[in-house]
């Protein structure tokens, strides 16, 4: 996350709880023990801490790492931060083709879809690889 998100989400906390805005240099602290945090579940978490804490967390950083887990549990598909939609010809952008005369297999990126933007891989079509390639999914 960034620091003026974290910012953001103390000081609604702050107003929730009618507590003192901390110091920036305070906030800058406390930043430098959550920014590995993703910046998707901020908004869920102060959610949370104000729905079940009855004050301003003791630990903000502490409370802010057991919500982490929390929103983790609860959005298993988020976890990985992945990105891609279910596009039928290809896996996540990409396409493994073989090729029908020298079976080497090659790495396509879908142009149906766009999904992948790895510029070493040229775009292609399922439809066109079929005629000189086996092709399926890439793993
Ligand atoms: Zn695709």
């Amino acid at each position: 996350m960034q620091l003026h998100e974290f910012t953001k989400a103390v000081s609604n906390l702050c107003d929730f709880y009618e507590r003192k805005e901390p110091k920036q240099a305070t906030i800058e602290l406390w930043f430098k023990l959550v920014n590995r945090m993703p910046s998707d579940p901020i908004a869920w978490i102060v959610q949370k801490i104000q729905e079940t804490s009855d004050s301003f967390p003791r630990n903000i950083t502490a409370t802010f790492w057991a919500s982490y887990g929390e929103w983790q549990n609860a959005n298993p598909d988020k976890r990985a931060h992945r990105a891609f939609f279910d596009c039928p010809e290809c896996s996540e952008g990409l396409i493994l083709a073989k090729s029908k005369t020298s079976r080497c297999s090659y790495v396509f990126r879908c142009i149906r879809c766009k999904q992948d933007n790895t510029k070493a891989y040229p775009q292609a079509s399922r439809l066109d690889l079929l005629q000189d390639y086996d092709v399926r999914e890439t793993a």
